[in-house]
């Protein structure tokens, strides 16, 4: 069964990582359709707002290009190299203007995004008299070779869109024409959040179904090992009658066998002996049944004969009687309260307080100290023993009915697991509390309270 429950539990531990795995998997494809959804959304609101420079400032964009033409011009007259071309472009005047033109525009038409911006050159390719070829410039997008806008890094930007202008032109009989492309790139301030935010119910839903799994799995490996811990306990009452029956009726089926002899039957001090033994051994038959049945009550089925009672009295009579049942056991008493006067009922409680110190006894105590206090306006009664102890993982399940603690040799130790049940169900029937306080080789200490 132990085995089976932990088999289940590295299956369910199994099944949660992969579905778990699963739903990281999911969450993620969504996020990156997410983004690129987003993506899509900027791109098609920005082709919206310039689709050509010259929406934006016309005056500007004919500066560019007069700029351009006479850079050319110079390069196609040699009084200008590639690089001086290409710094030409990059350090134009209008960069300014331009870069807060744009800036203001997004401001405007998409209030509900903060968009940084870069628009980089990548080529420049002059073609004399449309034949040749003559790459002025030409490389990837590269932040340093901006021409306008305010981002420092291409890093997490996005490419929007990319520009391809020709301009056409003639200079000293000789016709040209100007390839240039440049690259828009856009990062958006807070995207991150922007797309969590679009997918809060998605998260919520997987953090939902994640946290309802381990719950279940929880719940249902609970109720397992509980389970398994109850059929342990009935299996070990089941165990325990089984013994504490055998040797009375292993006597009865012995004496039965020796009065069937003419011989013991004629002397009459065996006979006695013998009937003496038959009515002992049924005796305890009967009162093992009678421990079986009383305790198949529950708390509010046990009929109490309540009467007002000395509670120090009481518990001194039973300490007296218990003394001399047991002479060798040194027990002593500690009261600190005097004359409390309780309504109890006796017998139930003179079996349970006997039972706490019957066991004492039984597990190896040999000094055991009866104390009295008031403690928050309850009458405290303490049964403190130096008996071999109760590990502090077995306390849990003391008071349960049929609960006996497995270890070394107790099982030597006869008992049905009832006494403790008994004292928990009597003195909650007097709507007191029993606990334990107790180690492994340290004694025990039981703690009956009672209300004043
Ligand atoms: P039983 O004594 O018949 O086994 P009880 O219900 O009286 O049943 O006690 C339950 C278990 O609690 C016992 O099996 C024993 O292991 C443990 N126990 C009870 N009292 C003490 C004690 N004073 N010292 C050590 N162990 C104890």
């Amino acid at each position: 069964m132990k085995q089976r429950i932990n088999l289940l539990i590295a299956f369910s531990v199994v099944a949660f990582i992969v579905l778990t795995t699963v739903q990281c998997y999911l969450v993620k494809t969504t996020y990156d359709y997410k983004v690129a959804q987003f993506h899509t959304q900027i791109k098609n609101e920005i082709a919206q707002i310039t689709n050509n420079y010259s929406d934006i400032d016309s005056v500007l964009v004919s500066k560019k290009e007069a700029l351009y033409k006479s850079l050319s011009e110079n390069y196609i007259v040699g009084k200008n190299s590639k690089s001086v071309v290409k710094t030409g472009i990059l350090e134009n005047e209008y960069k300014d203007a331009l870069t807060q033109k744009i800036q203001r525009k997004f401001e405007r038409d998409l209030p509900n995004f903060k968009i940084d911006f870069a628009i980089v050159l990548n080529k420049f390719i002059l073609y004399k008299n449309a034949k040749k070829a003559d790459t002025i410039f030409s490389e990837k997008p590269f932040i340093e070779n901006k021409l306008y806008g305010n981002l420092a890094s291409l890093n997490h930007a996005f490419l929007v869109r990319s520009y391809v202008g020709t301009t056409n032109g003639s200079f000293e009989n000789q016709n040209y024409q100007l390839l240039t492309e440049d690259s828009m790139y856009v990062s958006v301030i807070d995207w991150e959040m922007i797309i969590l935010r679009r997918m809060t119910f998605i998260l919520i839903l997987s953090l939902f179904s994640i946290a309802t799994i381990i719950s279940l799995f929880v719940i249902a490996i609970k109720a397992l090992i509980k389970q398994k811990k109850v059929s342990d306990v009935k299996t070990d009452f089941i165990n325990n009658i089984t013994h504490e029956l055998k040797t009375p009726l292993a006597t009865l089926g012995i004496s039965t066998k020796i009065l069937e002899q003419k011989s013991i039957r004629d002397n009459d001090e065996n006979f006695n002996s013998i009937v003496n033994t038959i009515s002992r051994q049924n005796n305890r038959l009967q009162n093992l049944i009678d421990q079986v049945m009383a305790n198949s009550l529950a708390e509010n089925e046990i009929e109490l004969k309540k009467e007002k009672i000395e509670t120090e009295d009481f518990l001194l009579s039973i300490v007296n009687d218990f003394k001399i049942t047991f002479p060798k056991i040194n027990l002593k008493t500690d009261f600190q309260t005097q004359k409390t006067v309780l309504i109890l009922d006796k017998f139930h409680l003179t079996t349970a307080f006997l039972n706490v110190l019957e066991n004492a006894v039984k597990y190896g105590s040999k000094t055991i100290t009866v104390k009295t206090r008031i403690v928050e306006k309850q009458l405290s009664i303490i049964f403190e023993d130096d008996g071999i102890g109760i590990a502090k993982n077995k306390q849990s399940l003391l008071f349960e009915k049929f609960y006996r603690v497995e270890q070394g040799n107790l099982h030597n130790t006869k008992g049905l697991g009832l006494g403790l049940y008994y004292v928990d169900q009597i003195v909650k029937a007097h709507q007191g509390t029993v606990s334990v306080i107790s180690d492994l080789g340290k004694g025990a200490q039981f703690t009956i309270l009672l209300k004043v």
